[in-house]
């Protein structure tokens, strides 16, 4: 998929919303870490959005574009 903003391929990952650390973004193919810490997300080329706890635990399948911060959810 292309970033509809500037054209570069977005990566396809996973939007998980956590109960106990908030909101993050994971590259396809990646596992959510045992510890979830800054770094692990980080070493996983994965993304923390969001550090306040998220009402419910979710995953949603979205596209990010490193280049201009874009994000799509495929819905
Ligand atoms: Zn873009």
């Amino acid at each position: 998929m292309q970033c509809p903003f500037c054209g570069t391929e977005m990566e396809q990952g996973f939007i998980y919303g956590r109960r106990d650390c908030g909101l993050l973004w994971l590259p396809l193919g990646e596992k959510m870490p045992y510890m979830i810490t800054k770094n692990a997300i980080k070493a996983r080329n994965g993304l923390l959005l969001g550090e306040r706890p998220f009402p419910e635990n979710t995953k949603l399948e979205f596209f990010i574009c490193r280049k201009c911060n874009a994000g799509l959810s495929k819905f």
